[in-house]
């Protein structure tokens, strides 16, 4: 039988707050104390509000792929035999600790499956994000606050899409009703709040349903890989469409599917750390290579290898998934309004004009 609860929109912060008690959790909150500044998810402690109303500014990876992390501690150590001889000792961190995502959107949580295939099912298993995905459960909002930078209908989910969630929130009138939809999840409802009556229960059902039939975004995604294919030479279909770009990088920071990163070490002494962060595509600094030469000196190629990436390269490597989620991110935080909807969208117009 199915576990649900019912928790009154007043008594949403003392729920929290004993649910914090059982496992890390996280909410979506203002990151700066200014209410239409931008939003992400932070660690609950009692007093922060969650900002459910709208899409979070910032993703959710960072919680499986740190914005920057140690990968690893090292330490030289003098032989006294001869001062030349070193030994590395090595330290890797990977614990991680229980940890429940409350008030995700599907398409944060769908875009993890891209990052899965990466790190977790691919040819390479990255053993940190392993650690941090085993052991994070995600409760996810059947989203009713589309806006008209959403398409996620159009890249395979939808705002009642829950793949890759462990409960379904459902906004009510009155507050909000929580149902597991995993045996692991079960246990976190116990003794949080009553299970919901009847009609609210209808309600819920009712409200899914409608949300899983709505159809946001209305690009056309099918065959953009042979589009791509098609156009990657045109050097001037992709200056007409991205000759404003400032390569600032806001589009990969701020987007869920996008996981470049850069490993550098960082030594003081005889001891040092390997750190690994964020990077981003878009930088002419990011294909720089020892002998001088970038392979994509411009912002032409940058913009190209990044519409490529998640709508060509991924898809063909791995059996169709595309490489965005449809948040609609990069097009709400791009200074110049470039929006990815139309580059993609325009692949297929007249693509064998030169
Ligand atoms: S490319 Fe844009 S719309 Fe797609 S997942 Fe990234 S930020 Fe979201
Ligand atoms: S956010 Fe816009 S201007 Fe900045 S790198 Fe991305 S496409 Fe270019």
């Amino acid at each position: 039988m199915a576990v649900k609860i019912f928790i009154a929109a007043d008594r949403l912060d003392s729920v929290l707050e004993k649910l914090s008690t059982k496992i890390d959790l996280w909410i979506p909150a203002l990151l700066k104390d200014d209410k239409s500044g931008p939003t992400g998810f932070v660690q609950y402690t009692p007093g922060i509000t969650p900002a459910f109303d709208r899409q979070t500014t910032m993703p959710l990876k960072k919680l499986l792929l740190p914005q920057e992390e140690t990968l690893l501690r090292f330490k030289y150590q003098k032989d006294p035999e001869g001062s030349l001889k070193t030994t590395i000792a090595l330290d890797d961190p990977k614990e991680a600790r229980p940890t429940l995502v409350f008030g995700a959107r599907s398409c944060d949580v769908r875009a993890l499956v891209t990052l899965d295939r990466v790190f977790a099912n691919g040819p390479y298993v990255d053993p940190y994000y392993v650690q941090r995905r085993k052991n994070t459960l995600f409760a996810t909002l059947v989203c009713g606050q589309t806006d008209s930078k959403c398409f996620c209908s159009s890249v395979g989910g939808g705002p009642a899409d829950m793949e890759g969630s462990h409960l379904r929130i459902v906004r009510l009138e009155d507050g909000y009703l929580v149902e597991a939809l995993s045996k692991d999840a079960q246990p976190l409802l116990a003794d949080l709040a009553e299970a919901p009556d009847k009609s609210r229960d209808q309600l819920a059902a009712k409200l899914v349903k409608e949300a899983s039939k709505r159809q946001v975004g209305d690009l056309d995604t099918k065959d953009c890989a042979p589009a791509f294919r098609n156009r990657f030479q045109q050097n001037d279909y992709w200056a007409s469409m991205v000759s404003q770009c400032l390569s600032c990088g806001v589009c990969t920071y701020v987007c869920p599917t996008c996981y470049c990163f850069s490993i550098t070490d960082e030594t003081r002494n005889l001891e040092g750390e390997r750190l690994r962060s964020w990077d981003s595509c878009m930088f002419y600094h990011y294909t720089l290579e020892a002998s001088g030469h970038n392979p994509r000196p411009t912002k032409l190629e940058r913009y190209r290898n990044r519409v490529g990436h998640k709508f060509s390269y991924i898809p063909e490597r791995y059996e169709g998934l595309l490489g965005c989620c449809g948040c609609g991110r990069c097009i709400r935080s791009c200074p110049v309004n470039i929006d990815i909807r139309q580059v993609v969208g325009n692949l297929k117009e007249n693509s064998n004009e030169q």
